[in-house]
């Protein structure tokens, strides 16, 4: 019409598009889930907005999902915040979100598109054009006038048009203009069984029409059919509020997918209602894979919402966990806090403070209990092993609990699999040890190959191979664990008995001349030059200074040009 405007889209939407289109064919269904979930997303905004804005109407809010067979069309509406016409072009015609434009980098390396890592960079909305061949979009943001609402219309291909339209109330409609191949979906059935399957636990309601049988009367003449009415497909209850026992762990998960992005399900999970000087609810949830922009930065990650008496106030995973536990999805609901904090005074809210260290606690002890699952516990630690260590230099309160959560590579094992902890190394500790000994290489086979170990092979004294790259670092921030000093083979002095403490002494005056005439040929590279009965099969090795770097950390530093 001649009132609508053109649009291009961003040069970046439309590579987002193609890829989703492509990538996510074979998980179609998704769209739905997308579009309940923008839905559910507005209507907790209008909620929170309504606190502080008392012209605004957040009641009865609610999700609809309508089709028409003939039309081939399903629509999906909310009554939540509805967007202005800059918000619009702001939030679907170009991407603002920093993942999704490293996403697109990090694929434009690879040809291949990984499916399971689409869905977590909010190309949510470009579902819809996998099924539908044209999209519309009809808002009205709230407060605003009826005749101040937007239609919004694209076939996903380049374009899009805005044209101003008059809208009855509020909110947002979203309609499909299926593909002809895609028609199906436009069926009462398969709809509700896809809410059920991805969109049961969303906490608002869904409504559809029910459907309506024709009836009989007691002569055998069909009944003049029923106005049909909108029923709840959905559970429409916020989840983590029930009692742990009512729930399933098919329930835990569904919830998982629901708030995570995540196709894989969630590894484990502590679910509990806390009551004392500070009331809430946490649910928290390990990942089984650990997500794509996990390790490029901290600063971006989210997954862990914040409720206020089941009002959503915002994403607050940097406020809520530290960085070494950022792989924490889930909700924290307080009682509490009061419903008009900001997300710029969260972090100094003392409640918060209280709720993030009980939080703390309750991650570190659901890690703890599982532990006693080798099998979950080894699959965590390959994941996220590296993350938790972090942990050991950033939270000084709780290192000792973190500590006893590490597994090491050890002399005990024939292999590089890390599931010695450092309770089973104390347990294994000779009569007269006192150290927890260990070397940290560039990798497995270096460290287990190490000549600063032939002493201890000999004398059967268990050394932790340590062999990640954040390991030397770690090192450097800690001294001792359960009254135990640790002690790098590698570095400084080691005494490891009586007996080899007066060899070491006695050294022979043959010898010392021998050492004398090295010491000066090395002077350049090496401060000295020594005796030492640490070797048992090798002529020589390097030994540190007790407080210099590791030899691989040099070598990282110079290669980072330092
Ligand atoms: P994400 O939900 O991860 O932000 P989407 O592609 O699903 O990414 O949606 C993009 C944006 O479009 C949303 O952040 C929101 O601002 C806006 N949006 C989408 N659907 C709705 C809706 N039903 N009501 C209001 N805003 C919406
Ligand atoms: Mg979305």
């Amino acid at each position: 019409s001649q009132t609508a405007k053109k649009h291009t889209f961003q040069a970046e939407v439309n590579q987002v598009l193609d890829l989703v289109i492509h990538s996510l064919y074979s998980n179609k269904d998704i769209f739905l889930r997308e579009l309940i979930s923008n839905a559910s997303d507005a209507c907790d905004k209008l909620r929170f907005e309504a606190i502080k804005n008392k012209e605004l109407n957040a009641e009865d809010l609610h999700i609809k999902v309508d089709f028409d067979k003939e039309a081939k069309t399903i629509t999906v509406s909310d009554n939540g915040i509805g967007m202005s016409h800059d918000e619009l072009i702001e939030n679907i015609g170009t991407i603002a979100n920093s993942g999704t434009k490293k996403y697109l980098e990090s694929i434009a390396k690879k040809d291949k598109a990984d499916a399971n890592l689409i869905g977590q960079f909010g190309v949510g909305f470009y579902a819809s054009f996998i099924v539908a061949k044209e999209v519309e979009i009809k808002t009205r943001k709230a407060g605003a006038p009826a005749d101040e609402a937007w239609n919004w219309r694209s076939d996903g291909k380049n374009d899009y048009t805005i044209e101003p339209i008059s809208k009855d109330s509020h909110g947002t409609e979203i309609i499909l203009h299926l593909q002809d191949d895609e028609a199906d979906f436009a069926d009462n059935h398969r709809l509700r069984s896809l809410i059920k399957k991805y969109s049961e636990h969303v906490a608002f309601p869904i409504k559809m029409l029910e459907v309506i049988y024709p009836e009989k009367d007691e002569d055998g003449n069909d009944k003049p059919a029923k106005e049909p009415e909108y029923e709840v497909v959905n559970d429409a209850t916020a989840m983590w509020k029930k009692n742990p026992g009512d729930l399933k762990g098919k329930d835990y998960q569904a919830f998982y997918k629901q708030i995570s992005n995540d196709f894989n399900e969630a590894a484990f999970w502590t679910h509990n209602h806390i009551e004392g000087t500070q009331s809430y609810t946490n649910l928290l949830y390990v990942p089984k894979k650990a997500p794509f922009a996990m390790f490029q930065n901290p600063d971006d990650r989210e997954g862990l919402k914040l409720y206020i008496k089941r009002v959503f106030i915002t994403d607050a995973s940097k406020e809520l966990l530290p960085n070494y536990l950022r792989f924490v999805k889930g909700v924290v609901d307080s009682n509490d806090l009061p419903l008009n904090v900001s997300r710029e005074t969260l972090q100094d809210n003392p409640l918060l403070k209280k709720i993030r260290s009980g939080l703390v606690k309750r991650v570190l002890g659901m890690l703890k209990k599982k532990t006693n699952d080798s099998e979950v516990y080894g699959t965590f630690w390959k994941e996220f092993g590296d993350t938790l260590k972090e942990g050991v230099v950033e939270d000084f309160s709780n290192r000792e609990a973190v500590l006893k959560l590490l597994r090491f590579a050890s002399t005990h094992n024939d292999d590089a699999t890390e599931n010695v902890s450092l309770d089973d190394y104390i347990s294994r500790m000779q009569d007269k040890q006192d150290k927890i000994y260990f070397i940290t290489a560039e990798s497995y086979a270096a460290a287990k190959n190490s000549p600063h170990l032939e002493k201890f092979k000999e004398k059967g004294i268990e050394v932790l191979l340590m062999h990640s790259r954040i390991d030397e670092w770690m090192m450097g921030h800690v001294q001792e664990y359960d009254g135990k000093q640790f002690q790098s083979v590698a570095k400084g002095k080691i005494n490891l008995g009586d007996e080899d403490k007066d060899k070491e002494d006695k050294t022979s005056e043959e010898d010392k001349d021998f050492l004398k005439k090295l010491s000066e040929q090395l002077k350049d590279h090496v401060s000295e030059v020594t005796a030492s009965t640490r070797l048992v099969n090798s002529a020589s090795c390097l030994v540190m200074d007790e407080h210099a770097m590791a030899i691989h950390m040099q070598k990282l530093m110079e290669q980072a040009g330092q």
